[in-house]
């Protein structure tokens, strides 16, 4: 599938939305109910650098763990061929890991989301259509979520409990649908643009840019929202990423395993 333009320019747009300063205001809102003016006064003079923030002041949502370990998360499949190429690698080294699925390629590909599920590793909702949720009201995200879930759980027969927004964009919205689902949501701490196609070396430095022991790995076992085949140069660095892993003793972790219950 070519990669259309506007769904280039709403990653990058999004991706920059999510760095917004309005993010923790409207997430620490819908999760406490803090008074907005006395919140952004409180937050507005720190919020520039959003990431670091985003770390500090809410790390188990960023998907800081234990020490001792790293989870690697992988999103957008199942797909019919970066799927069990994934699968594949991380058989050989051992690991099991979090697949964020999305509902409509799980009725696509039911088989290849069952082999996820048979190999072991742990499953979480990405949505049922992979669409920005600031362009989303509450309403329509939590049927998305909700139908979502309930493929993906009548699919592999197992009820999913974490769930990661599209391009990581957390509204409001979308921590109100995702607590009506029943869901967990959880970001990343460390992530290898490999979306956009980058060979495999690229990939692992830009993981390991950021990743720190605790930390969470996003990576996409699917081209379906991205550039063609970017899932190769995945695979790829699936390995390369490894040798880190077993160079600084570190255990690889599903999300439960990660955070706990
Ligand atoms: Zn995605």
């Amino acid at each position: 599938m070519p990669l259309l333009p506007e769904a280039r320019s709403a990653a990058r747009l999004s991706h920059q939305a999510a760095r917004r300063p309005t993010l923790p205001v409207a997430l620490r809102l819908a999760v406490t109910g803090v008074p907005a003016a006395a919140l952004a006064a409180h937050a507005a003079p720190a919020l520039t650098t959003i990431r670091p923030l985003r770390l500090a002041l809410l790390p188990r949502l960023s998907g800081v763990g234990a020490p001792g370990g790293i989870a690697v998360t992988l999103d957008d499949g199942p797909d019919p061929l970066g799927t069990p190429a994934v699968l594949n690698v991380l058989a050989e080294l051992g690991w099991r890991v979090t697949f964020f699925l999305l509902g409509a390629q799980a009725v696509r590909y039911p088989e290849v989301a069952r082999r996820i599920v048979q190999a072991r590793h742990e499953i979480g909702v990405h949505g049922h259509l992979h669409r920005n949720h600031l362009a989303r009201g509450p309403q329509a995200l939590r049927r998305d979520l909700a139908r979502a879930k309930t493929v993906i759980e009548a699919v592999t027969g197992v009820r999913p409990r974490w769930f990661r927004p599209p391009y990581g964009v957390l509204s409001a919205g979308t921590v109100w649908a995702a607590r009506r689902a029943g869901l967990r949501p959880v970001l990343w701490t460390a992530w290898g643009r490999d979306w956009t196609g980058l060979p495999a070396e690229t990939i692992t430095a830009t993981v390991l840019r950021t990743l720190r022991d605790g930390g969470t790995v996003l990576l996409h076992d699917s081209d379906c929202t991205s550039v063609p085949g970017s899932w190769r140069g995945t695979v790829r660095s699936i390995p390369l990423l490894a040798a880190r892993v077993r160079a600084q003793d570190w255990q690889v972790r599903t999300l439960t395993e990660h955070l706990g219950r």
